[in-house]
């Protein structure tokens, strides 16, 4: 397939300011980031898009695109890549687009995602994500839980430095970076690549750290105290800042989601906000009528089944469901009638319930059904 033109993959125009190809790159990022965008095709264009911007960002690169062309990145054969094309962004930083970019609510969110930082920046820890089974009655109302996790916590022998007595790299001269020249048809190019020696920190050690293996970063197990928000859902998640894996070279910890996964109660059932539970009852209870006992999400009420109660009958508590998780509002509480009818019988019971077969029971609706019957 041919390629696409860089300026018409970020939608802006040959003289687009800086700032307009950032914007416009944000957007599709935003977009089609394979973290929030799942549906086909979403991560070839977020590709797309990350390689347009590559290229459009940096003027010497939209310099050499304007002249040439997409051949201005392509390989020369022999020659291998030319600094740019394979499109390895090792030294591409994309990280102050990607910062904050995910806006996070109940059900989104990014996770599993860090740039690759430009060597000797620093990056961000990971983020993790961990999956949480409550009860519904913890979902309903909140609480706080305390956890158990295991993450990357930054070794506290060397403090996250990997070792002790330090040198400048003297691969790359504290750098982190490799310079190196690549030519091509269109004119020689300058190549940077990360320094393998100190994997870009431009610092090497004399000695290694023993605890973390040079690492930097150790397995930790630790408690957390996770306060789980009334009204959540399966599904939902909260994040926990800086509370996912220590940073690799001395940057932020990553940030910990926790995801949601409510059991099923015995009773209650949820639709949306709306909590509803059946209600067992007698036949006599069902045919004179009855009080009963109604335990709602943190109370008891009465309520009054009149006579003459069918078997999904269906009585509303306004306002007495589950809290919404995002708005201050309330789901209903509905309570389903399901009358019980007995299978063994007293031999007086049986007794009572054949006097009242004889008897006439028949109503409007019985009537209208024997009739069509008989059409
Ligand atoms: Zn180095
Ligand atoms: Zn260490």
């Amino acid at each position: 397939m041919a390629k696409r033109d860089y300026y018409e993959v970020l939608g802006v125009d040959k003289n687009a300011s800086e700032k307009d190809i950032k914007l416009a790159f944000r957007k599709l990022a935003k977009k089609y980031h394979p973290d929030v965008n799942k549906e086909p095709g979403a991560e070839e264009k977020f590709k797309e898009a990350q390689e347009a911007y590559a290229v459009l960002s940096d003027e010497g690169r939209r310099k050499q695109y304007n002249q040439f062309g997409h051949a201005a990145f392509e390989n020369n054969g022999a020659g291998g890549p030319n600094g740019f094309s394979g499109f390895d962004f090792s030294d591409f930083d994309f990280s102050d687009i990607f910062d904050n970019i995910f806006d996070f609510g109940m059900g989104g969110g990014s996770f599993g995602f860090s740039s690759r930082g430009r060597s000797n920046r620093k990056t961000k820890g990971r983020d993790t994500l961990l999956e949480m089974d409550i009860t519904f009655m913890e979902a309903a109302l909140g609480t706080t839980k305390e956890i158990e996790i295991t993450t990357m916590d930054t070794c506290p022998e060397c403090n996250g430095k990997g070792g002790f007595s330090e040198h400048t790299c003297d691969e790359c001269h504290g750098s982190g970076t490799i310079t190196g020249r690549q030519n091509t048809i269109f004119g020689s190019f300058l190549t940077k690549t990360t320094c393998s020696k100190c994997k870009g920190q431009g610092i090497t050690y004399d000695k290694t750290c023993s605890k973390c293996k040079g690492a930097g970063r150790i397995k930790i197990v630790k408690d957390l105290d996770v306060k789980i928000p009334e009204g959540v859902n399966t599904g939902n998640r909260i994040r926990l800042s800086k509370m996912g894996e220590a940073s690799q070279n001395g940057g932020e910890n990553g940030d910990l989601y926790v995801e949601f996964n409510v059991k099923k109660h015995d009773f209650y059932e949820r639709i949306g906000n709306d909590v509803y539970l059946e209600l067992p009852i007698t036949i006599t209870e069902a045919i004179l009528g009855t009080k009963k006992d109604i335990k709602l999400l943190d109370s008891v009420v009465t309520l009054n089944v009149p006579s003459g109660t069918n078997s999904g009958d269906k009585h509303r508590i306004k306002g007495k469901g589950i809290k919404d998780v995002n708005y201050n509002s309330h789901g209903d509480f509905y309570v389903i009638i399901n009358v019980i009818t007995p299978k063994k019988l007293s031999r007086e019971q049986k007794k009572l319930i054949e006097k009242l077969q004889n008897t006439d029971l028949s109503d409007k609706t019985i009537d209208k059904y024997n009739k069509f019957v008989k059409q």
